[in-house]
């Protein structure tokens, strides 16, 4: 080929990760099933039985790989679902630490999606609710864990599987949960899809704050006493303004007001009106400005009150040296079967964001490929499954 020579290229690819590549090949129906499996137990993050369901199925899913599997029971959301897998021997899984394979089962998408967007396979591609995001990043880790117990007759290291109920609305319940295992491991992997349909590993993330913004104003008849009152509409609609303003795109800052709510009747003078207003940051040290400016917003109108409520919830997850080194890792391991691995920043946060803001190396992004996340297109390239398995799979090997 022409051109210069990367510095994986340089090295000659070993046949045994093309035998890998044939091996994974052979099971991407396997693998297409068990996603379409996952996707057809719907599980919305706001629906508890829902979720609880699908932690059960997978648990005995992982428990059949010989995982040793707990649920992690919460009040509020979905049970959160951690599975253990020892390394090949006692000494081994005592003294090296696991690797940590990060999911989320929770979807977006309300029960009875399946109806309006069924699962359905279409020139190469398998459409469904939470296909992409992310339930082929679970079937990888199940598939992946399968072909190096083939392979090994068994794990060659310790590994932690952790899939969380409530990624798509906070991870509120499994947040302190994450952090304690990506403490304790050698690195995490975060199945999450990838980026565009070259299939780039994230190796940087925008962090994520939701704030809401409250104004109360003065009722008053909009006919009879038009002076009397002090708009809470009027108000907000102000303030939205000037927190537009707060935006700097050239610094990775956006700041979006997407959704607002007031108002009784067109005839009253509102009294109560709010916003909801979403942050991205790309620099850790970008939170406390923004959050700063935010809360010290003063009414325009005296006889309005205003309340900021919310906080920068996921930190951005920077390309520190630990997550180049392992994209490194991950390049030289793709470019063993003759593929280009990219890397991309994204602006949306995961729970990756978590474990890197912790120091942590972190590899995002090595789920599934395709398009539409969180919306009606929603699909996966099947033919990417098996490489992406093959990636994975290396990867628990060497980290
Ligand atoms: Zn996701």
């Amino acid at each position: 080929m022409p051109g210069k020579k990367t510095e994986e290229s340089a090295v000659a690819p070993h046949p045994a990760w093309r035998d890998r590549l044939r091996y994974f090949s052979e099971h991407q129906d396997q693998m297409v099933d068990t996603v379409r499996e996952l996707a057809e137990i719907e599980s919305p993050s706001d629906n508890k039985a829902a979720v609880d369901r699908i932690a059960v199925f997978l648990a005995s899913r992982f428990e059949a790989l010989g995982g040793c599997t707990q649920l992690h029971r919460s009040k509020d959301f979905g049970d959160s679902l951690q599975i253990d897998f020892p390394g090949p021997t006692p000494a081994e899984s005592r003294h090296r630490k696991p690797i940590l394979l990060l999911g989320h089962y929770d979807t977006v998408y309300p029960l009875g999606t399946l109806a309006a967007m069924p699962c359905k396979i279409e020139n190469g591609r398998l459409h469904g609710p939470g296909v992409l995001d992310m339930k082929s990043g679970i079937a990888l880790m199940l598939h992946a864990i399968e072909a190096l117990q083939a392979w090994h007759g068994g794990l060659p290291r310790p590994v932690t599987v952790f899939l969380v109920s409530d990624e798509e609305v906070g991870s509120y319940s499994s947040r302190k949960i994450t952090e304690s295992l990506a403490k304790a491991s050698a690195g995490v992997l975060v199945l999450e899809p990838a980026a565009g349909l070259r299939g780039a590993v994230k190796t940087a993330r925008k962090g994520v704050g939701e704030y809401m913004l409250r104004v109360r104003g003065v009722a008053a008849h909009a006919g009879l006493d038009p002076g009397k009152g002090h708009s809470a509409i009027l108000e907000l609609a102000r303030q939205i303004a000037v927190i537009a303003k707060l935006n700097n795109l050239r610094q990775g800052l956006s700041v979006n007001t997407g959704v607002i709510a007031g108002g009784t009747r067109t005839n009253v003078v509102a009294a109560e009106a709010s916003a909801d207003i979403d942050v991205r940051i790309q620099r850790a040290k970008q939170a406390s400005g923004i959050d700063r400016k935010l809360r010290s917003l003063k009414p325009f109108d005296q006889h309005c009150k205003i309340e900021i409520t919310g906080c920068i919830n996921r930190l951005p997850m920077e390309r520190t040296a630990g997550v180049a080194a392992l994209y490194k890792k991950a390049r030289g391991i793709a470019s063993q079967i003759g593929w280009s691995l990219d890397e991309a920043a994204v602006g949306g946060g995961s729970d990756g964001n978590f474990t890197a803001g912790m120091g942590i190396p972190t590899l995002d992004g090595m789920g599934g490929v395709g398009e539409g996340a969180h919306a009606v297109h929603e699909f996966i390239v099947i033919s990417e499954l098996p490489r992406r398995a093959l990636l994975l799979a290396g990867m628990i090997e060497s980290v």
